[in-house]
């Protein structure tokens, strides 16, 4: 039952439903967690004393002694190779928004020439990658390349199995040898930590003293596409940059809403049910799965978990989805915007903050109108989002995403909170009058139809086109895009609040009647930060408008939005939260206005790579044999009607001359964005000068692609990557 295949056959053998349900639920406890060095495995491997301290560790962030690190290292080993395991990797998450690792094997030579394996507890907590290329924007000079990754054990340790064989994979932190933070783990620890210390002292306050510790909670929806591996591997721009640069719309696209929701095609169900359960072996909740708007697109969420675990299950799933989908002949597409004209994909980021004993924080409860703990925190969460709103935006930015915020389909780049009818209401009554006396009840809804017993309402409805909405006990950031690494807009999130929530606290302690103050400090925030509350339509002209009035900032593009990261007001809250230094702050931009001109670099590059080589060779090849039939037509019979083919002939011509004057442009001006020094500058002039040359050569392309014959067409249609999955 543990291999795959066996699990395939197991799985995927049965027709009957309701044997299928309980079935399931067998395969699902069979496989889950059972590459994950948990609490079970801990306790069977661990002497009691140690599986004591690092438990105490993992919870408080007590300290491991030198000692119990070797004994839980060799007990991890002895885990490790009886699942098969011959190497160990230091996982971590560098600034490229994906993971690295460096394997290590067990073997460490004797004298007696036998290998003997080994792993203790130095290698456990520390490693030393060769950091030298990773980005780090300015913070370690190349000859200076030291970089540590250090054991994170907050997030389980897990197994990896591919080709390499079986790798025993330990989560790790990356900073400099001065102990910058180097990659995207490190801060959201500390933010983690920075909002726990502020809600614990907020929730003294207000007489929860048996709190010792908060936690975020975060649920990462995460869509993606899948076309046919084999039409993948024929078009450069997917391969290289993750989207198609050049490609003519479908005569269908997704105007009929038939994808979404829809029922799943066999192909993709049988990728969905393999990823499933590789997924529930590294312990990950996947939990729905469904299409999405676009045509081979789809979703998968998992259940929600700390945000740490979350961040790392979320760079596992993406790589899951990958290698999974090439099992069964497919590709997983985690571009933000994959084809043009076509809904991209985002990651919905759902978020809240839950005490150790299990109390959500934004849970409104039953009379939210006088749950002033709740109100506080509310606010505390308005606060922070309007006072950081660029900074927001910010940690949802990347080349890809631009594709898609401020355009007509994901959030506008505008950030606003949706807070829904009751919430709204009651934030209307206690800036009127300093306090609320009711909240509006959800009530019964009215099919229409007798047969169907009637359906208790939620008090508020969805609002899809809010990118900060209040959903029930949690909020939901919907602008991260989908190949992103969450761990930014969390750490943002997280030290944010904790800010606003520490200058509360300071106010609230000082108070005579803390309820009292209390109740004055949610009216003085809600009045003060009400500008960024939106229940209407976010997609409309009229948002626009209305959101330039009320002084919301509206960046549009990530080189943009990348200033706030060393904006005073930004550096101020980072450095009092612990979370980042300005020196950090300072290389996080240049890392990010490198990455972005990279990006474009190699899109552009890609452009002028499949114009040269396939469009124009193709387009020659398609009017050469043209006008070789016009001639021959002509010959055969003089008096016969060509008019059809010499237009058509000319249109190619001309469309094929555009496309040599683009080309030439777009490389000459490619070249001149590459030699310019300062980043900030190069990311601009790739933004405003080299972005618009690309659509200028992918222009005429496509309207190539509407008028040669598809037999001489070099690269698979949208219509055959989208529709024939
Ligand atoms: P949707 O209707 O938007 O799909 P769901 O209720 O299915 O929303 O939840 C989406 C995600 O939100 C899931 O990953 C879920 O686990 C997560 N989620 C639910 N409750 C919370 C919470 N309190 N904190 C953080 N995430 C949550
Ligand atoms: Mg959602």
């Amino acid at each position: 039952m543990k291999k795959n295949g066996a699990h395939n056959q197991y799985f995927f053998g049965m027709t009957n439903a309701g044997m299928e349900e309980t079935m399931e639920s067998n395969v699902i406890s069979n496989v889950f967690g059972t590459k994950v060095f948990n609490d079970e495995v801990m306790q069977e491997y661990l002497p009691k004393k140690t599986y004591q301290a690092l438990k105490k560790t993992i919870e408080n962030g007590e300290e491991l002694t030198p000692e119990m690190a070797n004994v839980v290292a060799h007990g991890m080993k002895e885990w490790a190779l009886s699942n098969g395991a011959t190497h160990y990797t230091h996982w971590f998450q560098p600034m490229t928004g994906v993971t690295a690792e460096k394997h290590d094997s067990f073997i460490s030579a004797e004298s007696d020439s036998r290998a003997v394996l080994e792993f203790n507890g130095k290698e456990l907590i520390k490693g030393e990658p060769d950091a030298s290329s990773f980005p780090s924007g300015g913070l370690r000079a190349t000859f200076e390349a030291r970089g540590y990754t250090a054991w994170d054990c907050t997030s389980p340790t897990f197994l990896r199995e591919d080709a390499i064989g079986v790798t025993l994979c330990i989560p790790t932190a990356f900073c400099s040898y001065t102990g910058e933070a180097l990659d995207k783990k490190t801060p959201l620890l500390r933010s983690m930590e920075a909002i726990s210390k502020q809600a614990v002292r907020i929730l003294k306050l207000l007489g929860k003293t048996d709190v010792t510790n908060v936690s975020c909670s975060v649920g990462p929806e995460q869509e993606y596409f899948l076309v046919d591996r084999n039409k993948f591997l024929q078009r450069k721009d997917l391969i290289f940059t993750g989207r198609t640069l050049f490609g003519a719309m479908p005569p269908k696209g997704q105007e009929l809403d038939d994808h979404y929701f829809g029922s799943i095609r066999e192909r993709q169900a049988s990728f969905m049910n393999e990823l499933n359960i590789e997924l529930w072996k590294l312990g990950i909740l996947s939990k729905t799965q469904h299409n999405e708007v676009a045509p081979a697109q789809h979703e998968m969420a998992p259940i929600y978990d700390s945000a740490n675990i979350a961040t790392d299950h979320n760079q596992l799933v993406m790589e899951t989805m990958k290698k999974v989908a090439r099992r069964h002949g497919l590709e997983c597409l985690l571009h933000e915007k994959p084809f043009a004209g076509v809904n991209g994909s985002g990651k919905h980021n759902n978020w809240s903050i839950v005490t150790n004993n299990g109390e959500n924080l934004l849970s409104p409860g039953s009379a939210p109108h006088n749950n002033t703990q709740f109100l506080l925190f509310l606010a505390a969460v308005i606060a922070a989002v309007d006072e950081h709103a660029a900074l927001l935006r910010m940690s949802a930015s990347n080349p890809g995403n631009d594709h898609r915020l401020g355009a007509d389909e994901a959030p506008p780049a505008i950030i606003s909170i949706f807070l829904g009818e009751q919430l709204e209401d009651i934030v209307e009554q206690i800036i009127e009058t300093g306090t609320a006396t009711h909240s509006l009840k959800g009530g019964k809804m009215d099919i229409g139809v007798s047969s169907i017993p009637p359906v208790k309402k939620d008090a508020t409805d969805r609002n899809r086109t809010s990118p900060f909405a209040f959903t029930g006990n949690k909020f939901e950031f919907r602008m991260l895009g989908s190949s992103m690494s969450i761990a930014d807009a969390n750490t943002v999130l997280n030290a944010a609040v904790a800010d606003v929530l520490e200058k509360m606290a300071e106010e609230l302690e000082t108070a005579l009647d803390v309820n009292e103050a209390a109740e004055k400090l949610i009216q003085k925030t809600l009045k003060e930060h009400r500008k960024i509350i939106f229940n209407g339509n976010g997609y409309s002209d009229e948002w626009v408008a209305e959101a330039e009035q009320r002084g919301l900032p509206n960046v549009r593009t990530m080189v943009d939005a990348t200033s706030s990261l060393t904006d005073p007001k930004t550096v101020t809250m980072f450095e009092n939260q612990n979370v980042f230094s300005k020196t950090e702050l300072e290389s996080r931009a240049e890392i990010n206005y490198e990455a972005y001109a990279k990006a474009i670099n190699i899109e552009a590059k890609a452009m002028i790579d499949m114009a040269t080589k396939q469009y124009i060779p193709s387009v020659i090849k398609y009017t050469t044999s043209l006008a070789e039939s016009i001639n021959s037509i002509q010959k055969a019979c003089p008096e016969a009607d060509i008019s059809v083919q010499t237009s058509i002939l000319k249109q190619c011509s001309s469309l094929l001359a555009s496309t040599r004057e683009a080309l030439i442009a777009l490389r000459e001006i490619n070249e001149k964005a590459g030699a310019i020094e300062e980043a900030k500058t190069q990311a601009e002039f790739y933004r405003d000068q080299v972005f618009p040359a690309m659509n200028k050569l992918r222009a005429p392309i496509d309207e190539l692609e509407m008028l040669v014959d598809k037999e001489d067409w070099p690269v698979p249609s949208y219509g055959d990557m989208l529709f024939e999955v």
